[in-house]
């Protein structure tokens, strides 16, 4: 129930009306017995600004950010968190007195929600990407702060790959791997990772990769999590590879959100029933 004492948080997004966000948010709150209250705002990008200066004038404890909006909010905050700086997004806002702090919690829910379902130890990785788009960044940024040995990059569009193989390549060693050199970068990783929109609603017969590049000695990881198990996982899971789904990485940068919000752990078993239940339905 709301009360004079709630406290607002919500997602800043364009569009936002098919977001899990709400609901997920709200139940954990429930569930902490915290007075929380999580709105979704449709903020139009020309909006942008004055949405910003909305979380201050209303005392809104923190957002999540989302597309498309994730890196023209950054310029329009007093902070940003070194690992949102590297990623170059921002998905989470902190309203800490009346100064706002940028953090980025895409990578690190998904390095937990890869360690928690997998187990894997990240220092023995020699991981294959497929994509270099936003979610990309934040994975491979996160996965090389974590230590893995190797970054390996496939992306349609070359000059993004090279752009953040550069980058993440002062971390660890990285490298651009061309399309048709797939097969052969993946024959030899430990972890394959689709960060890209291939094999996504309603094109769930789309695969990233071809079925004969997958081995049984791979982790396979999609971001994807609608459907909750794409082709590429089932393909992987057939032939004895360890799969790993989107959802976990979803419900985890909610986690962390909430974590940076709240103080508080997060209900997280809570979040991930919610979120399946609606992904079932
Ligand atoms: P994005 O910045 O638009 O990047 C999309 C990536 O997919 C790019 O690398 C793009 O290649 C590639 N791509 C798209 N269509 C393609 C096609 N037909 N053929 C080859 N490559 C294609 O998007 P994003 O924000 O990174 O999101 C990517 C995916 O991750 C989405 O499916 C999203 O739902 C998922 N995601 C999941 C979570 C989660 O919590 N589980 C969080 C964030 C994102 P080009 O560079 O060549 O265009």
């Amino acid at each position: 129930m709301m009360t004079s004492k709630t406290k607002l948080v919500g997602l800043f997004g364009h569009p936002v009306s098919h977001s899990q966000s709400p609901l997920m948010h709200n139940a954990a709150f429930a569930e902490a017995g915290l007075s929380f209250a999580y709105a979704a705002f449709d903020v139009h990008p020309e909006d942008l600004e004055d949405a910003v200066e909305g979380i201050r004038a209303l005392g809104i404890k923190g957002v999540n950010v989302t597309i498309p909006h994730k890196v023209a909010v950054m310029p329009m905050l007093d902070e940003v968190d070194p690992l949102a700086k590297k990623i170059g997004a921002v998905n989470t806002i902190v309203n800490a007195d009346g100064r706002l702090i940028g953090y980025n919690t895409d990578g690190l829910g998904y390095v937990r929600s890869l360690v928690e379902d997998t187990n894997i130890e990240l220092a023995k990785q020699v991981v294959t990407i497929l994509g270099a788009g936003g979610a990309a960044r934040a994975v491979a940024f996160t996965l090389a702060e974590h230590g893995v040995k190797e970054i390996r990059i496939i992306n349609r569009s070359r000059e993004k790959a090279l752009f953040l193989a550069e980058h993440v390549g002062t971390i660890v060693p990285t490298k651009v791997v061309e399309q048709d050199a797939g097969q052969e970068a993946i024959a030899d990783s430990t972890l394959l990772i689709n960060t890209t929109s291939i094999g996504m609603f309603p094109n769930v017969q789309d695969m990233p990769v071809q079925a004969e590049w997958l081995h049984g000695e791979l982790v396979v990881s999609d971001l994807i999590y609608n459907p909750l198990e794409t082709r590429l996982l089932r393909e992987a899971r057939s032939i004895g590879a360890t799969v790993h789904s989107g959802v976990g990485m979803f419900v985890n940068q909610g986690a962390l959100a909430f974590e940076l919000w709240t103080g508080q752990a997060a209900p997280s078993d809570k979040m991930r029933a919610v979120v399946l239940e609606q992904l079932k339905k």
